[in-house]
């Protein structure tokens, strides 16, 4: 494939067949703390691959609209060409990562709501947290959106907690990027253990890139677990 347009971190965008049209690579290179840690991790990019198109097509089917449009082969994807939205949208049910650290609170401790923060999608700045109020006026979206946006992440964050429970694996948090598409808004990038943090339900066993970020050790043992398990409920 030629003609790239942009190289990511993880994944490699290319022109798809026709003007509306993507195609996304993922990749097997692993990355962390805003890129300082790098390493390939063979097969993560084929695996991270299996378990978004499987929870997008989840979505999709449950009402959600999303990018994706077909897998085209074990590491590429079609998607609706979308103008992304310059925030990342994380959303928490549990204390972990950078909450707890910041507010100094237990990791594993169970949130009483669920926690949603938006941060600012710039690698120079280290992604900054940023509130709505800040996101409308510097123009980067609209109020009406950033309300779409949460809706949809709540309803995400309910479809996905319960499928992830049905695999024995407690939903911890996760990041969601979202794009224009037309006159609609749309889940983009991933959701996999890239961008969320897993832990088996019976164990506490991560099974996320904090076994990365961490150098707790067997990373693609982990992902190849959330992998199999999704495999056995949808
Ligand atoms: O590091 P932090 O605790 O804020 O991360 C919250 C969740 O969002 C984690 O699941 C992490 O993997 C994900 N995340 C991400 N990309 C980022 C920041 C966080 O996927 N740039």
């Amino acid at each position: 494939m030629n003609d790239i347009l942009y190289n990511g971190k993880s994944k490699n965008v290319f022109p798809g067949p026709d003007k509306d049209s993507l195609i996304i690579r993922y990749k097997d290179t692993a990355t962390a703390f805003n890129g300082e840690k790098k390493e390939e991790l063979k097969g993560k990019g084929k695996i991270n691959a299996a378990i978004s198109n499987l929870i997008f097509t989840f979505l999709q089917e449950k009402g959600i609209k999303t990018h994706f449009i077909k897998e085209i082969d074990e590491t590429s994807i079609l998607v609706r060409k979308a103008d992304i939205i310059l925030v990342e949208l994380i959303v928490r049910n549990t204390a972990a990562g950078s909450f707890s650290k910041k507010y100094g609170i237990s990791e594993g401790i169970e949130l009483k709501n669920t926690v949603l923060e938006f941060s600012l999608k710039s690698d120079s700045l280290g992604d900054p947290m940023i509130n709505i109020s800040q996101i409308t006026a510097i123009g980067i979206a609209e109020r009406k959106e950033l309300s779409l946006m949460i809706d949809m992440a709540e309803k995400i964050n309910i479809l996905l907690t319960d499928l992830f429970l049905k695999a024995e694996i407690r939903l911890i948090d996760f990041k969601l990027e979202f794009g224009r598409c037309g006159n609609e808004i749309v889940l983009c990038d991933e959701i996999s253990p890239d961008s969320c943090r897993l832990w088996d339900l019976q164990t506490g066993d991560k099974m996320d890139k904090d076994r990365f970020r961490r150098d707790l050790g067997n990373v693609m043992e982990g992902y190849g677990k959330v992998l199999d398990r999704l495999k056995r409920i949808i």
